[in-house]
């Protein structure tokens, strides 16, 4: 199994594809393969099954939307679906066709989608004339089997795209339902940001040997990167966050708090505690595009030191300088952690990552480890207390060593995972 991407051959040309392919990208534009295509369609052309890894806007769709149109059969009377592509959303469904459709100029091939929110009516005509590329969402793929409107007997290629995203919303079993109703002779390729050990059973289970390419350092580098975690409470967060910051002295540190508006606050808040305010901002989702833009030209000048951000906004930010991840807000989902941490560590470099928990939060935390299979070491504030009650104030130790104010101010207790055997370590690793 290949661990590792091969380094990019510098043209199309030399993936061997054939000349109406090389004239559909040469009108997309299309002047050199990414390194994923690079690694991935001289593979699924030779008909295995694939795993690919790597972030978004990396070129996915292209490389398997091309193996697929070169291994295809257009001859006489093939209007079934020979390409199933499941993706988790309408917009992607409708992304991916039109892609399809853009490197598929020059061949008679019918791309549809097929997603919930639209009449099924329409989609229903649309595959009934003859459809060799079918887009669409698990649920509405379904739906058509149930009715007899879709039929896959003649699948040639399986496309499971943005898999963990389809797992993490929960599309899991009718993913299932839809493979076991596809032909056993096909190939299935898998896309995804992330393999955490669901997407490996899921590979496992419906994929025959697949051949894993991993193009994403930065969740490797996730396993490098020094990752702790303070059960604090959530009162208690910004003290922290200051004092992490004047212990951590980051070169650069991204805090990511869940909401738009907590990230507002804690933005306006730390601006008023560092010296110099201009090296603190915020991104999120309500600002216009143009202050977004401005904000990160300012990060990746290293103008601005502390930026306080929200996942939607986190996810897309690549800039090397990133020493420090705070998670002032643990991750709704365990995806987002490992976005969010694997925005340090880049290109080799130091980095580490540091989650509060509140108490309530210890399950969070230990679904996040078992995600990346490792525990997350507790992190130490000398002298500060993580509890909120303002009543008990907590007594230092006494110098003469006699218990301080030990008992005074117990520490929250410690979230689950302490509690608890560390994570399974699933044997088999894609
Ligand atoms: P991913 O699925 O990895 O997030 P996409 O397939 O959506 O990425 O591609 C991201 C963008 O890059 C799209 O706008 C696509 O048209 C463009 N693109 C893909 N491959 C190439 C290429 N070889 N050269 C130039 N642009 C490309
Ligand atoms: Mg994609």
């Amino acid at each position: 199994m290949t661990d590792r991407a091969q380094p990019p051959p510098a043209t199309f040309e030399s993936l061997g594809l054939s000349d109406v392919m090389l004239a559909a990208l040469n009108l997309a534009g299309y002047q050199y393969p990414t390194p994923v295509q690079a690694g991935l369609i001289p593979r699924a052309l030779t008909g295995i099954d694939v795993v690919g890894q790597a972030r978004t806007g990396t070129g996915k769709t292209a490389s398997f939307v091309i193996p697929i149109l070169e291994r295809m059969q257009l001859k006489h009377d093939i209007h079934h679906p020979q390409a199933l592509v499941m993706v988790p959303t309408r917009e992607l469904a409708v992304q991916v066709r039109d892609e399809a459709i853009k490197l598929s100029a020059g061949r008679k091939v019918h791309c549809v989608a097929v997603y919930g929110g639209k009449p099924i009516r329409e989609q229903i005509e649309k595959l009934r004339k003859g459809a060799q590329i079918v887009i669409g969402t698990p649920g509405r793929v379904l739906d058509h089997l149930a009715r007899g409107t879709i039929d896959f007997t003649k699948l040639k290629v399986v496309v499971l795209d943005e898999a963990d995203r389809m797992l993490d919303i929960g599309f899991r079993p009718d993913i299932e339902r839809i493979l076991k109703r596809c032909p056993q002779e096909r190939q299935t390729l898998l896309l995804s940001a992330t393999v955490p050990p669901p997407i490996a059973k899921l590979a496992e289970r419906y994929m025959h040997n697949p051949e894993t390419l991993n193009f994403s350092p930065k969740d490797v580098a996730v396993e490098t990167i020094e990752q702790f975690y303070f059960t604090v409470d959530p009162q208690k967060k910004f003290e922290l966050l200051v004092r992490l910051i004047s212990r951590e002295k980051p070169k650069q540190a991204i805090i990511f708090c869940r909401t738009k508006r907590g990230t507002e606050k804690i933005f306006q808040r730390l601006s008023k505690k560092v010296k110099d305010a201009k090296i603190v901002a915020g991104i999120h989702g309500d600002m216009n595009q143009g202050a977004r833009d401005r904000v990160m030209a300012a990060f990746r000048a290293e103008k601005i030191r502390f930026l306080v951000a929200t996942d939607v906004i986190g996810r897309g930010i690549d800039v090397t300088t990133i020493s420090h991840i705070i998670n002032y807000d643990i991750p709704a989902f365990c995806d987002d952690y490992v976005h969010r941490v694997g925005r340090t560590g880049r290109m080799g470099r130091e980095g580490v990552a540091f989650t509060f928990v509140a108490p309530d939060e210890g399950y969070e935390l230990t679904r996040i480890e078992e995600r990346i299979n490792r525990l997350l070491k507790r992190g130490e504030m000398k002298d500060f207390d993580p509890s909120a009650s303002p009543d008990i104030a907590r007594v230092p130790a006494a110098a003469d060593g006699s218990p301080g104010g030990e008992a005074a101010a117990a520490p929250p207790p410690p979230p689950s995972s302490m509690l608890r055997r560390p994570p399974k370590r699933y044997k088999r690793a894609l």
